[in-house]
Parts: C-alpha cells; sequence; structure tokens
C-alpha cells in the first residue's frame, strides 16, 4: 500500500476532536487550512496540489443515516470516509467529483452510537440470510477503502473494536488494498474482509493505484489467520472478448483467476470463503473524463455493442450489459466458477 504523506491538511473547525487532532498530528509537515465544508472544497486555491496524495480533508459526518442494503450486509452503516487513494476508471465513489481527496470523517463515537441504536432497535435473535447466519451486518467502507483510512485514523481502529465487542453487529468491507497493520488486530471474526478480486491483466489496466490481485490472493490466509473472516467480491465483472491490447476472453481469464485462488487459499479458508458477483455499471460522465485520463481502460468500460443505458437514481446515466446478455454472462459466471472452485458459495449475483 502507498505511504500516505499529505502535504496540506484541509479541516472544518468541528473535525479537530480528539480523533481529528491524532491524524492531524501524524503530518505534521503538512500546512492545516480551515475550510467551511468539507465536501466543497475551495478548488480555486489549490491549483498546484494533486488531489490524492498531497491533500487530505477532515470532515464532521452530519448525516448518520443507515440504508438497508440486503446485498454485501443488512445495513449500509454512515461513511466513516470518503474517496482513497485509489483511481480505479469505474469507481462510483469519484464519479461526480471536480476534486477528490480522501476525506475522513473524524467523529466516529457519533457513528458508533448511530449504528449501536440502529441495532438494538432490531429484533433480536435474527432470522439468518445470505449476509450472515448470526449477526446484522453493516458494510462499512461503500465510500471509501477502509484498509486505507485504517493506515490514516486511529478511529477506524477503534469501530473495528466496536463491532468485535458488539452482542448484535458484524462489519464488513470490500477492498483491493493490503494494510498489513491490521494483521495486529484480532476481530475475532466478527469483522468480514471482502478482497475484491478481477483477471490480473486487467486490473492492471483499470484498478488504479491499488495493490495488485497477486498481493491480494497472497494476503487472503494471513488475514484469516489474523481472526478476519474473509470472502472474495468478484467485482466488478468486465466482460470482453479479445478487444484490442487483450489477447484473451474473460472466460478463460476468470477460469485461471479461480484457478489461482484456489491455489492460494488454505482448506480452512475454503470453508467459510462467500463470494459476491456485480458485473460492471459505467456512467456516461465518468466515461468522458476516462477518454482523458485512462483511455486503455475505456476500451474495456465502454462496449455500446452489448451494454444499455439506464437513468440512475441520483440523475446520472449509467450504462450495464443489456439484459439478455447479462443473463448469459450470469450462467457462464456460475458454471466456471462451479468448475473451479466449488466450495465458494454465491452469495448474490447480479
Ligand atoms: S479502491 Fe475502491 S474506493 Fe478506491 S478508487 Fe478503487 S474502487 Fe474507488
Amino acid at each position: 500500500m502507498p505511504d500516505f504523506k499529505p502535504n496540506k491538511i484541509l479541516y472544518t473547525p468541528d473535525a479537530l476532536n480528539p480523533n481529528g487532532l491524532r491524524i492531524a498530528d501524524q503530518y505534521p509537515d503538512a500546512g492545516r487550512t480551515p475550510i467551511k465544508q468539507h465536501n466543497r472544497l475551495p478548488e480555486v486555491d489549490l491549483p498546484h496540489y494533486k488531489a490524492k496524495s498531497d491533500l487530505l480533508v477532515l470532515g464532521r459526518l452530519k448525516s448518520k443515516e443507515i440504508k438497508y442494503s440486503g446485498r454485501s450486509s443488512d445495513f449500509i452503516a454512515p461513511s466513516l470516509a470518503n474517496g482513497c487513494f485509489g483511481g480505479c476508471a469505474y469507481c462510483y465513489v469519484d464519479r461526480h467529483k471536480k476534486l477528490n481527496p480522501i476525506t475522513v470523517f473524524t467523529n466516529t463515537d457519533e457513528i458508533m452510537a448511530a449504528v449501536d441504536k440502529h441495532v438494538m432497535a432490531l429484533p433480536w435473535p435474527r432470522t439468518p440470510n445470505q449476509t450472515d447466519p448470526i449477526y446484522y451486518t453493516y458494510d462499512i467502507g461503500c465510500n471509501s477503502d477502509i484498509a486505507v483510512d485504517y493506515a490514516i485514523s486511529p478511529g477506524i481502529h477503534d469501530v473495528f473494536q466496536f463491532y468485535k465487542d458488539h452482542e448484535r453487529a458484524k462489519a464488513t468491507f470490500a477492498t483491493k488494498f493490503i494494510n498489513s497493520e491490521m494483521l495486529e488486530f484480532d476481530p475475532a471474526r466478527k469483522i468480514r474482509i471482502r478482497f475484491s478480486l478481477m483477471p490480473a491483466e486487467i486490473s492492471r489496466l483499470v484498478d488504479v493505484r491499488t495493490d495488485s490481485i497477486e498481493k491480494r490472493l497472497q494476503a487472503i490466509n494471513d488475514f484469516y489467520a489474523a481472526g478476519y473472516e474473509v470472502h472474495v467480491n468478484f467485482s466488478p465483472v468486465i466482460v470482453y472478448d479479445r478487444v484490442r491490447g487483450i489477447e484473451r476472453d474473460w472466460e478463460e481469464d476468470y477460469r485461471e483467476l479461480f484457478q489461482q485462488l484456489n491455489a492460494a487459499v488454505s482448506p480452512e479458508v475454503k470453508k467459510q470463503m462467500q463470494c459476491e458477483v456485480i458485473f460492471l455499471t459505467h456512467n456516461e460522465w465518468q466515461h468522458v473524463a476516462n477518454l482523458q485520463i485512462n483511455p486503455k481502460a475505456e476500451e474495456l468500460l465502454w462496449l455500446p455493442a452489448i451494454q444499455e443505458t439506464k437513468r440512475s437514481s441520483y440523475g446520472g446515466i449509467n450504462i450495464r450489459y443489456q439484459h439478455q446478455l447479462k443473463a448469459q454472462m450470469i450462467n457462464t459466471f456460475i458454471n466456471l466458477l462451479t468448475e473451479e472452485i466449488p466450495w465458494c458459495g454465491i452469495r448474490y449475483i447480479f
């Protein structure tokens, strides 16, 4: 994981609680500038900074809304951060931002209190579902990469401890980074990491500044041994068929990826591992931006001949694989997975 050393910290005054100060004090050489709103940065004053490597924003999360999910988890917990130092070509977190530095929310105590209140109001014992047989599950990393946030904010350690100790709640997050500091924490299987996987050659094109697929595969057994539950997240599944520059097709590549996963993980890890599968959703605005910054990736992501549009609930135009073709793709994926890694249950696929 890259070493993050911001040289400018932008903060809202209400973010400088003890947790915010602990974060800021880790970067004594960084200049500090107060701002009015963490989500409206003074762009004009920041022309010489690289948003993702030079800047860190500290804010206080005001809306602590908890949303129903039913897919990766029962619920989406309030964000602990927004953005990461990756620059994945399909990332929805950065989709609508002109300036996209990592923003860490320092009021983790208020966020944990909101989750506690929410979960304690739910019926108990809970009815088992695909997200977990026992606990209510909360996705804590929908707008950032928690492995990155863990390296920046000591508050994330407190959040891990909260879920570890909670009698009803369990945390989960997907990641594309290996943060070995996290191995020093034993979450007693109350935190589920979902390592994101895709064919390595494709990942090198579209997963910008993340840890490699090889590293993610190698890390799985270590995180399980440290006490995490470890699942995998096949997301996004990108469909390609000997398009320019790629000499293979997605089916061959996923077979190989499943074989790599099968070879990498121990029998003990296989017993508890499940996966989730999400085919690519792209976005028209992002397509236009990517043509400037990552055109090679865009050749894989933007294939109008096999895609259809859908207006997103946030107003943008999203692009996804055509309905009937996608049904076939899903069948193909399930067949490949069943042939190569039958031990890996699919929690959901769409
Ligand atoms: S690692 Fe995750 S949060 Fe970061 S840019 Fe990639 S998809 Fe977005």
